[in-house]
């Protein structure tokens, strides 16, 4: 891909294509450090969103044992009167077999009582310990709540840093690129647009060093004496001197 060149200026262009893969290895941490930080962002969402719809689903667990406790209440009151009343009607009883039944059905209504007053009681102090709970969940998820809005704040001041940083580096890049023929300009373009933030990599072992394909020995000459840019034929990117460049 000569344009006419002598080899200082040749030499001048690797130059400026490690410049700008560094500016643009730059704009790849920055990317990552957003993306990171909206992965945190989304974690404590997760967590947050769990821990409401847990307060929501105690709330009205709790909102269901007070219907429970209160048909119990009647319940037991209703039973108390009907043993009260069937105490004192057994006196007034002269057949021995309206006695027995009812005696038996008085059994029956102590039994009952008695089952539904455990019941009570039970989840009287299941409720009073669920109860606790609440005061506890809710100073929990008010924690989230400042937590997320306070890493919301740290985020997009965070994005507005990094899109300035990122911003300024391609325009720094834009700068360098003023530098070149045109026919490099358009090829460097191309490359930011199709690998965002790559245009070159060094030759290891004559091999690419992005995609660890075998290149030809003349384009490992070419690269690794800067004799002319020259790019991996599988992936692209222009391929660099291996390390010791400067
Ligand atoms: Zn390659």
């Amino acid at each position: 891909m000569a344009a006419p060149q002598t080899q200082f200026e040749i030499k001048e262009l690797f130059r400026v294509i490690r410049e700008i893969q560094s500016i643009l290895n730059q704009n790849f941490a920055i990317s990552l450090e957003n993306k990171k930080q909206n992965e945190r962002m989304e974690h404590l969402r997760g967590s947050f969103d769990s821990k409401q719809e847990e307060l929501k689903n105690l709330k009205e667990t709790l909102i269901n044992f007070s219907l429970n406790q209160k048909t119990l209440e009647s319940l037991i009151e209703k039973e108390s009167k009907q043993i009260e009343k069937l105490e004192r009607d057994i006196y007034d009883l002269k057949n021995l077999t309206e006695v027995d039944t009812a005696k038996k059905k008085l059994n029956e209504l102590i039994a009952s009582k008695t089952e539904h007053e455990i019941k009570y009681f039970e989840d009287l102090s299941t409720w009073e310990i669920a109860q606790l709970e609440v005061p506890k969940l809710t100073k929990f998820v008010e924690g989230f709540q400042s937590s997320i809005l306070e890493l919301q704040e740290e985020t997009n001041k965070l994005k507005i840093d990094n899109d300035t940083k990122t911003k300024q580096n391609l325009n720094l890049i834009n700068t360098h690129l003023d530098l070149f023929p045109p026919v490099y300009i358009k090829l460097i373009q191309h490359l930011i647009q199709r690998h965002s933030f790559k245009i070159s990599t060094p030759i290891y072992s004559n091999k690419c060093g992005s995609c660890n394909m075998q290149q030809s020995p003349q384009s490992v000459q070419i690269a690794e004496k800067m004799l002319d840019i020259t790019k991996c034929s599988f992936c692209g990117l222009i391929l660099m001197p291996d390390g010791s460049f400067t």
